[in-house]
């Protein structure tokens, strides 16, 4: 890295980063070697899903891994014209829980906002891209200060996830105008803040906006980081500047085939998140956006990877592993089943290393639990 710093004087510069991103063929080979093969490839992929990346992302790719997990998170792969049976044009259904054009309300206290469709890198598995990456828009603050009207009439939301794209591209001043807002609806408790540019753009967790961000506690960060090597000198910095700010970090990292969907990786991991004072929180089980089914896994394969670490690393180590439930259910956690018995009043079950208790709970009722 030390290289490109002296190479490119700017390069801690986040609107550098941001106007240096690759969007193309041609860009990228400035970054690393782009066969005749790779160029097509992203020729042919690029009319239909978007690439961009940050000099910085692609600084962190390993030139000579064709499975590099940083690569495969952020190159356009043919894959990507491949349907594969079930994916969904809006899995989650977003579109139908959407209350205004950018306000999703599916569970009973808590929203999403949805404030700006741009993102630093538009990763290659994400769940949003049909509307992420098409074209970077964001509502005006007075578009969006009409929407919050939804918010300041439903007293019921106590908890506002500003999310996008990638909220922390918004430039400081535009983000504090909608935290500013929220802040000012009194049944709203917590504000979090879904993004994924402490990974991908490390830099623009400046001073200026920590110190802005830390006037609206209590405010809860959620990032996605997938794979360890993510966690660099720079991304760490950026955590460290956060959470020092007295803001809870958490981690919601997507399974992903050959990138992280194996217990070793995975735990490498959770331990340099936990170190990081990052606490994982969920692990998505890749959904069915269309063009993404290269990335699955079995969901034996995420239960399996859990089970695996549960009893084995720190409990707070361990994130809940979920499917966003096709159709807008929202997220349900999928676990091992350490129940192996319900008999009467006795429950019989497994613990970490496989062996079986026993415990007794009240009443005596046959229970056919
Ligand atoms: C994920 C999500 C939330 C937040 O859910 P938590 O389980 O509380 O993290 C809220 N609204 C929508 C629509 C979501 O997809
Ligand atoms: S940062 Fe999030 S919304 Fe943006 S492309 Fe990546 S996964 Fe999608």
């Amino acid at each position: 890295m030390t290289n490109y710093e002296e190479e490119y004087p700017q390069w801690n510069d986040w609107h550098w980063q941001m106007r240096n991103r690759v969007f193309n063929a041609q860009q990228l080979s400035k970054w690393i070697p782009v066969s005749d093969e790779l160029r097509s490839e992203i020729e042919s992929c690029t009319v239909r899903f978007r690439m961009a990346a940050t000099p910085y992302f692609l600084s962190l790719i390993d030139p000579d891994d064709p499975d590099d997990p940083i690569r495969k998170q952020c190159i356009v792969s043919s894959k990507e014209l491949e349907l594969c049976p079930g994916d969904m044009h809006d899995p989650l259904n977003e579109g139908g829980s959407s209350v205004t054009p950018h306000i999703v309300h599916r569970y009973p206290d808590r929203v999403l906002l949805l404030v700006t469709t741009q993102c630093a890198m538009y990763c290659r598995h994400c769940t949003r891209r049909r509307i992420v990456g098409e074209r970077d828009c964001s509502p005006t603050i007075e578009e969006l200060d009409k929407e919050l009207d939804y918010i300041r009439a439903h007293k019921e939301v106590r908890d506002v996830l500003i999310s996008g794209g990638d909220p922390l591209t918004l430039p400081t001043d535009r983000l504090e105008a909608i935290i500013k807002r929220l802040r000012e609806i009194e049944h709203v408790d917590i504000i979090r803040i879904g993004t994924r540019v402490p990974c991908v753009l490390p830099m623009r967790i400046d001073d200026e906006l920590v110190s802005m961000l830390k006037k609206y506690h209590p405010l809860w960060m959620n990032i996605q980081f997938n794979h360890v090597r993510e966690l660099t000198p720079e991304s760490e910095e950026a955590c460290r500047k956060l959470a020092d700010a007295g803001i809870p970090l958490g981690n919601q990292s997507v399974l992903l085939n050959g990138i992280n969907d194996d217990a070793e990786t995975m735990k490498a991991l959770l331990l340099r998140l936990v170190h990081n004072r990052i606490r994982p929180y969920y692990l998505y089980q890749c959904d069915l956006a269309e063009g993404i089914g290269h990335f699955r896994t079995t969901v034996d394969k995420g239960i399996d990877i859990i089970h695996q670490l549960q009893g084995r690393i720190s409990g707070f180590a361990v994130p809940k592993y979920v499917i966003d439930a096709p159709g807008g259910g929202g997220k349900v956690p999928i676990n091992y089943e350490y129940v192996k018995e319900v008999d009467g009043n006795k429950i019989v079950f497994e613990n970490y290393e496989g062996g079986l208790y026993s415990y007794l709970q009240p009443g005596g009722e046959k229970n056919d639990g």
